[in-house]
């Protein structure tokens, strides 16, 4: 069997931000066998297609493959480039090729186009004129119509934190194996619900999500049902597609397939309100964490959600922390500025520096400090945790600065704390911690080799708050939970649509 691959992946933050370029995805970009270099032995979705085809004995194609940290609105330009390489490529193999795997996240957006997954898929498809195409997403895939009803079936992660990602790329092969072999006729139902959630509600071993996602797992089990998706959605996205959705790809007839996606979407509709979040102030958290008898405590800077596409460079923690002279904390801030500063001065010395808060004014002021430099590190290191396993990571460079009892980690690049490797990369283990800053909602509880002793998700301003009524949301497909909350009349039976 001879399969291609590619794809281009990112999360867009669409309030306003700064703009995502192609050079914020030359990091992670790759075509041809660079693809096969870079993710064989990671647990990522290309990783997972390469190895399948290896322990199928199959031929892999690989084509076009990009990925960027979440930020804001991808430049049209860029998408272009990226998009116009990943389809002349496309082009050029397809008379070859039996079918295509293609791995995104479903939450792109660019600077003219709401659905730039949707308009992908649907140009490969052309491309393979009746060649099926599989897609796998991210658990917090905003996906559009256009994005089931022209994909033969889209594979969302299940868990989050994501630590399925490449076990779902697996699924996805062995499904486009399956069409290609047995030529089954596929069906999806569709079914997007009208809700969006702040991140930090929708994790898969709380309530609601992770009854839904049980009750799929039982579903999958019937041999008819090939795969059941349940996404949560990407709220910080102002556009019509966003929201939970729930697609059910099936064989046969769409009576129990009806059945199934209306069950499960039953399940998060009716416990909708456990999905509204309320967080603790700052100066509570803090003292909270001081207080606790047992260490560590995680501080949890959930507005500032690196994951979610903030800058990480929220300094209202760390203003609190130095205030009340917090000893044996360790909080890392994206500082390029500060970072090039310590690099000119170098270790050992001492410096004085105003850190933070240069991206916007939505994530709190600079926080003057004076520190002494123990370590300067090139940042780079590779993933150990249960996300994205094995995958080449980078802080960009790194200085840790010491001030008084407190630890500030300095980083050029914002990075999403999800891995044990970046901390322990420059000689900090948080099991002899006392107080950890993490920059994120949930995806953090892959960045710890062991369990926090408690953790305070706290209420800090910035573009990820848990708070979406802080946001002005404009163009949302309404009426839309929670903002609709008192007078919603909705009949989930008429959101399902068979594709
Ligand atoms: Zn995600």
């Amino acid at each position: 069997m001879k399969l291609a691959i590619g794809g281009i992946y990112h999360e867009t933050h669409t309030f306003p931000h700064k703009k995502t370029s192609l050079d914020d995805f030359k990091r992670e970009m790759y075509a041809g066998e660079d693809i096969i270099k870079f993710y064989q032995n990671t647990k990522t979705s290309p990783g997972g297609f390469i190895d399948e085809a290896l322990r199928n004995g199959d031929i892999i194609y690989p084509t076009f493959y990009a990925a960027a940290t979440p930020s804001g609105m991808v430049l049209q330009d860029a998408f272009e480039k990226m998009s116009g390489e990943l389809l002349d490529r496309i082009k050029e193999i397809t008379p070859g090729i039996d079918g295509f795997l293609l791995a995104q996240h479903g939450a792109m957006v660019t600077e003219d186009m709401e659905d730039p997954e949707g308009y992908l898929i649907a140009e490969i498809k052309k491309i393979l004129s009746g060649k099926p195409l599989v897609v796998t997403t991210d658990f917090h895939a905003n996906i559009s119509r256009k994005m089931v009803l022209n994909s033969d079936c889209i594979i969302g992660y299940d868990t989050y934190p994501h630590i399925d990602i490449y076990e779902r790329a697996i699924d996805a092969y062995a499904i486009i194996r399956k069409i290609i072999k047995e030529k089954i006729s596929i069906k999806k139902a569709f079914l997007p619900a009208p809700l969006i959630a702040a991140p930090q509600a929708i994790g898969t071993s709380i309530s609601p999500m992770k009854e839904a996602i049980d009750l799929a797992h039982k579903y999958e089990e019937k041999q008819e049902i090939l795969n059941i998706t349940i996404a949560g959605g990407f709220a910080y996205s102002d556009i019509k597609r966003t929201g939970m959705s729930v697609i059910v790809t099936f064989m046969g007839g769409s009576e129990d397939a009806r059945h199934i996606i209306r069950e499960i979407a039953d399940g998060i509709w009716n416990t909708r309100d456990s999905l509204e979040v309320s967080n603790t102030p700052i100066d509570i958290a803090v003292d909270d964490a001081l207080n606790s008898r047992q260490y560590p405590v995680v501080l949890a800077d959930v507005a500032d959600n690196i994951g979610g596409g903030t800058p990480g460079d929220g300094t209202e923690l760390l203003r609190r922390l130095i205030e009340k002279k917090a000893d044996g904390t360790v909080i890392v801030i994206s500082d390029k500025t500060s970072v090039s500063k310590c690099f000119k001065r170098g270790i050992g010395e001492d410096i004085e520096l105003d850190i933070g808060g240069k991206t916007d004014d939505l994530h709190g002021k600079p926080v003057g400090v004076s520190g002494y430099i123990k370590l300067l590190s090139d940042g780079s290191f590779h993933n150990i945790g249960k996300n994205m396993t094995g995958l080449e990571n980078s802080m960009g460079k790194t200085a840790l600065l010491v001030s008084g009892g407190i630890k500030i980690v300095l980083t050029e690049r914002p990075t999403p704390p999800n891995d044990p490797a970046m901390l322990l990369s420059i000689g900090i283990d948080i099991a002899k911690e006392k107080i950890l800053v993490v920059k994120g909602a949930i995806a953090w509880k892959t960045g710890l080799k062991i369990s926090p002793a408690k953790i305070i998700y706290v209420d800090t301003p910035g573009l990820c708050s848990a708070d979406l009524y802080s946001f002005d949301f404009k163009n949302l497909r309404y009426p839309i939970y929670p903002f609709n909350k008192d007078s919603m009349k909705i009949d989930l039976n008429d959101l399902i649509e068979i594709l």
